[in-house]
């Protein structure tokens, strides 16, 4: 039987959770790095952490949200996972490629990551500015942003 490692009590299953919350649509598992949580207890600690961690990064403007990619990168550790973990719950990052946007510098990906997977952006517009913040607007950069289209299932 697995339980809850907030409250104690029992989980059948890892779910997806969908929650409105404000003007945002979270779509998240009930699950916190290993560990497992109750649908509220998730609920609870997602909404916390959008609280504490989001706020700061994440806005909405006419019906759009909005990154502040430069507080993003200027956090670290714990909060950067936490960040990362909300953003992926609002759509903004996917772990999976496929559609979704890349930076290649030097031909290595520098881009947001999750438990030490690569995310990837899934709105040409974040990408650009992460690029922008992370390499600097005085330096000259040559841009590289890839849409990735073509993934082959291995
Ligand atoms: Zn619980």
């Amino acid at each position: 039987m697995m339980t809850c490692c907030f409250c104690q009590s029992s989980i059948k299953f890892l779910v997806t959770i969908h929650l409105r919350y404000e003007e945002f649509n979270f779509s998240f598992f009930n699950a916190f790095n290993s560990d497992l949580l109750c649908v509220s207890c998730a609920t609870k600690k997602h909404i916390e952490d959008f609280e504490k961690h989001g706020r700061k990064i994440i806005t909405k403007e006419n019906d759009e949200i909005k990154v502040k990619w430069d507080v993003y990168l200027s956090g670290k550790g714990e909060e950067l996972f936490i960040v990362s973990n909300i953003l992926l719950s609002l759509g903004i990052l996917s772990r999976d490629p496929k559609g979704n946007w890349s930076l290649l510098e030097d031909g290595s990906p520098r881009m947001p990551r999750y438990k030490g997977e690569i995310c990837y952006f899934t709105r040409r517009e974040d990408a650009v500015e992460y690029h922008r913040v992370f390499y600097g607007e005085l330096q000259s950069f040559k841009r590289e942003i890839w849409n990735i289209n073509q993934i082959h299932s291995l």
